[in-house]
């Protein structure tokens, strides 16, 4: 295995090269919050897999379920006239986890692009329905994450995931990000920030002609952006543009979705109720790729109530499959059980805190996010006073002497994120500041 690794694999989003030269890591097991590389070293998983394993890795409730429905009916087709039980629950269960941000439609996907995807193309055909058919571009925030589909792609905030990719679609136009850190406007303030952000939206609609934009996406909190929390007033702001300019609110909550932050959505935490959401990852906390969009009830009307124009003409081979849904119906019912979002508050403070403290301690340590819920994002800099990003060995060095020293951290750009299951105890917390401490002293 290891002399084989990516000879005939490709790893996603790196350098074909560079994975033969510094070959990935095997992982072979995991159990709780550890995982298990193929030397038998064993390590706190700060990542949480991909910011998904809610859970953990060892939830038997998931596996019997996962492994039941195997039996069962491992699949059938949701084209075409038919479902299954399991979909029919899972939509049930993901449904009530979110009536509270006003959603009351879903639909099943296998991931997170997919379900990013289907909330875009189905707020075109919305407003289309609608009478509305000049209704087509989409806006977005710059270091915006939203997968890897072209329309993803097209609304993602982040060149390096769009540049070899062009044309994407047309019509997508993109706003600074609320990341007081570096922003165009070299304001520090969160608060005056969004106001700021807010401005350019306006602007940017005007600019546009209102009647042409369809919708606007945007994560609640920035994930792979690098953890960037906004001012609390920030996505009202957004909520307040949109309905003033009849423009749909997309929330990706792919990983804001089930507890993660520490309440069961990201739009929740800030008090707004978008008009679609797109989830993944917590959904079946990776033992199954699941995802779902979701519509609002004001959305969904639209398409039940009219014409043969409402059919909606999207789907995957394997939307509802009957083995994801399994995994949904189980990994919902656990972090329910478990209250994972209970959790997730006070570890998530213990992490943040732990890492400010470092702060004090190690200078490369430009700035440090999160504070809500388990998502923590470090920014490393090799100059705090110009705020120069670290070198690439650098980066690579701390993330290895965190791993040898206890922890799996994933290496943003020129960041360090951490995304651990929601279910880790305090001394695992204590686990990756010790790990982190070590990578920061050897850089
Ligand atoms: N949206 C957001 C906010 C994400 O973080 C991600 C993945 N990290 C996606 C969409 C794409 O999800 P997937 O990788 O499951 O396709």
């Amino acid at each position: 295995l290891k002399e084989n690794n990516a000879r005939q694999l490709w790893h996603p989003m790196g350098h074909p090269r560079e994975s033969q030269e510094h070959p990935p890591k095997i992982i072979t097991k995991a159990h709780g919050v550890k995982i298990t590389d193929i030397d038998g070293h064993s390590v706190v998983d700060a990542v949480g897999g991909l910011w998904c394993v809610n859970l953990g890795y060892s939830n038997d409730r998931i596996k019997e379920a996962v492994s039941a429905q195997m039996v069962d009916l491992p699949y059938y087709s949701a084209f075409a006239g038919s479902t299954n039980p399991a979909a029919i629950e899972a939509a049930y269960a993901v449904q009530a986890f979110f009536a509270e941000d006003g959603m009351e439609r879903v639909f099943f996907t296998s991931g997170g692009s997919d379900s990013v995807e289907t909330c875009l193309r189905l707020a075109r055909q919305y407003h289309r329905l609608r009478g509305e058919p000049t209704r087509t571009k989409f806006l977005s925030l710059k270091k915006g994450y939203h997968g890897t589909h072209f329309g993803g792609a097209s609304v993602n905030g982040n060149n390096r995931f769009r540049i070899n990719y062009e044309p994407l679609m047309p019509g997508c136009f993109h706003i600074p990000s609320p990341y007081t850190y570096r922003n165009p406007f070299h304001e520090t303030d969160p608060a005056k920030l969004a106001q700021l952000i807010a401005q350019s939206m306006e602007d940017e609609i005007a600019f546009q002609d209102p009647s042409t934009i369809a919708a606007f996406i945007m994560e609640p909190i920035q994930g792979a952006g690098g953890v960037i929390v906004p001012h609390e007033t920030f996505m009202p702001l957004m909520r307040d543009i949109c309905d003033r300019h009849g423009i749909l609110m997309i929330s990706d909550e792919v990983i804001t979705g089930f507890g993660r932050t520490g309440d069961w959505s990201g739009a929740r935490h800030w008090g707004v109720q978008p008009d679609m959401m797109s989830t993944a990852k917590g959904i079946t906390s990776g033992y199954f790729p699941v995802g779902a969009a979701l519509m609002s009830g004001k959305v969904a009307e639209v398409f039940e109530t009219s014409g043969a124009d409402g059919g909606i003409y999207h789907g995957y081979t394997y939307s509802a499959h009957p083995v994801g849904a399994a995994a949904v119906i189980a990994c919902l019912e656990e972090t329910l059980r478990l209250d994972t979002c209970a959790n997730a508050g006070p570890r998530g403070t213990q992490l943040f805190e732990g890492v400010q403290a470092l702060a004090q301690k190690h200078d490369i340590i430009g700035d440090v996010r999160g504070g809500h819920g388990l998502m923590t994002g470090i920014e490393i800099v090799s100059d705090k006073a110009s705020k120069t990003p670290m070198d690439a060995e650098t980066m690579k060095r701390i993330h290895q002497t965190a791993y040898e020293a206890g922890a799996m951290v994933r290496l943003g750009m020129h960041n360090i994120l951490m995304s651990p299951p929601l279910t880790i105890s305090e001394a695992e917390v204590d686990t990756i500041l010790a790990a982190l401490d070590a990578g920061f002293a050897a850089a």
